[in-house]
């Protein structure tokens, strides 16, 4: 369609075609269904605020076969395609550029639940889903399902899948790709993948669920995914635990671990400047340990969930065993022990509270790092007395997932720099080093975000080439026309 044929000029040409697009795409979804102008506004900035870009039109289907018929327009037109969920993605995946010549395609109205099995404990939800109405789905089904992270009230269930979220549980159940036994999927070429099964074993060829998971909607778009469920544990308590240092920390996950079995279903770190930081910005947060005034204090707060399959009372002693046998052990130095539903709220809160935290103090250096969990401590003394050396006053605001191995390592300006001069001043640097040593180290530079615009480069320099090479033959053998989120993951070179 968009070849030869139009006697125009070629600006001409554009216009008549986008115009021709555009009417195509009002038949397909109804008018109210295609955004415009600044209309568009909503959909067009990160969540962050990193990204701001400008889109063609925003599409908004109602249905797989609404998606394929979007998807065979854009392949006949040559657009290019930026699928969108909740927009919650930290890394400028769902963003369009700023060209004003992508379509945005958000799948929040495909937003049903397709069907529950109890006895194969699994549930089918279209992508559009948000996070938390699965969780609810299921919980009415008296099943549990496990994937849980800040953004579980925006985010959907294609997004986690596309970014193969990972969030508190992973050290229990395992992240998004652990927990989908099936997708339906439309294809760069508006074709439909249907393969919703929801088998525990299928060894029937490639399994193209494990290409298109964590794929950024650089391959085709995920339209829904059948899941599984657990049973629901009896009673879920947690604690607050104060360590003076990393390999304290490391020392008790290892000791909890070796204690608590699966019933461990989170342990998430928290520094003292993390922590200072919630403080600055949400003071009715509640906060445990008293903080120091020293800015640089080396303390850390760990969060312990254990989730028991016997009583409430049950779950709360084991877990003051575990407390009271690790502060014997000289693991820890103080705990508390959350009483009532409302002080387990209270701590997750605190915990869920420190990326907004960071959102309003500003702009900071990102890195979502993943490490063997035996070099974490080291990796933690090197980057603190090398940050200080190239950027002295920076303040390092980390925290996450310690269980897995997974730190959010952000560097935030010294108080009194502006964020943006920081960043063009410090970001290279900073990210040179954080990601050499994490290279060296054996680990990642994206444990749980995904790559999309922010590391596009970063992956270009740190990936093994074989592996970077493999991974563009599939993009190319996959979406030739190069219409599929382009400029995410893969650089366009
Ligand atoms: P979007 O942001 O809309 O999109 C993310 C990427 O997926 C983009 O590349 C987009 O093109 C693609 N995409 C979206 N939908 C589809 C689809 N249906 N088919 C194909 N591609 C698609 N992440 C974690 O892993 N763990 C955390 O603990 C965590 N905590 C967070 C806390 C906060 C406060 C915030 C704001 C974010 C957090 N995130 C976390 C990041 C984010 O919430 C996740 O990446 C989430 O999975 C993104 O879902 P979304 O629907 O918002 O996707």
């Amino acid at each position: 369609m968009c070849a030869g044929g139009w006697a125009l000029n070629p600006f001409k040409r554009h216009r008549v075609m986008i115009h021709s697009f555009i009417q195509a795409l009002r038949d397909l979804l109804g008018e109210s269904h295609v955004l415009l102008g600044t209309d568009c506004a909503g959909f067009e900035t990160d969540w962050r605020k990193r990204y701001q870009g400008k889109a063609l039109a925003v599409a908004l289907p109602h249905s797989t076969e609404q998606v394929a018929a979007i998807v065979a327009l854009c392949a006949q037109y040559e657009v290019s395609i930026v699928p969108q969920g909740g927009h919650t993605g930290l890394v400028g995946g769902g963003t369009p550029n700023a060209t004003g010549q992508q379509l945005v395609l958000n799948l929040t109205r495909l937003n049903r639940i397709r069907s529950i099995d109890p006895e194969n404990l699994c549930i089918t939800a279209e992508a559009g889903c948000i996070l938390q109405t699965v969780q609810d789905a299921a919980r009415a089904a008296g099943l549990h399902f496990p994937l849980s992270l800040a953004a579980e009230g925006s985010c959907t269930i294609g997004g986690n899948l596309a970014t193969n979220a990972g969030g508190t549980q992973v050290l229990r159940f395992g992240n998004a790709r652990d927990l989908c036994l099936g997708l339906e999927v439309v294809t760069p070429q508006g074709e439909i993948v249907q393969a919703l099964k929801a088998l525990r074993k299928d060894n029937t060829g490639y399994d193209l669920r494990h290409l298109y998971i964590g794929s950024e909607g650089t391959l085709g778009i995920i339209t829904a995914a059948t899941l599984k469920l657990s049973p629901q544990p009896a009673a879920t308590v947690c604690a607050l635990a104060l360590c003076t240092s990393m390999q304290q920390c490391v020392d008790l996950l290892h000791f909890s671990r070796q204690n608590l079995h699966s019933t461990l279903t989170g342990f998430e770190v928290m520094n003292h400047t993390a922590r200072r930081l919630v403080q600055q910005h949400f003071a009715q947060i509640a906060q445990p340990f008293r903080l120091s005034t020293q800015p640089q204090s080396d303390d850390w707060a760990v969060l312990i969930e254990l989730s028991d399959e016997e009583s409430q009372a049950h779950a709360e002693a084991r877990l003051e065993a575990l407390l009271s046998s690790a502060l014997d052990r000289n693991l820890i130095d103080d705990a508390v022990l959350a009483s009532s539903m409302a002080q387990v709220k209270n701590l997750w809160h605190l915990r869920e509270s420190i990326p907004l935290a960071q959102a309003v103090e500003g702009l900071n250096i990102k890195h979502d790092i993943a490490l063997p969990i035996s070099q974490i401590a080291a990796f933690v003394e090197q980057m603190k007395v090398e940050i200080e050396q190239h950027c002295p006053g920076a303040r390092l605001v980390t925290f996450g997932h310690l269980g897995d191995g997974n730190l959010h390592y952000n560097v935030q300006a010294p108080v009194g720099v502006a964020a943006a001069e920081f960043l063009t001043q410090f970001e290279p640097r900073i990210n040179r080093l954080v990601y050499d040593a994490v290279t060296q180290r054996q680990g990642t530079i994206s444990a749980e975000h995904g790559i999309g615009q922010l590391k596009r480069q970063e992956l270009a320099q740190y990936a093994n080439p074989v592996a970077l090479s493999v991974m563009k033959k599939i993009k190319a053998a996959l979406d030739p026309q190069g219409i599929m989120n382009p400029g995410r993951v893969l650089t366009n070179d």
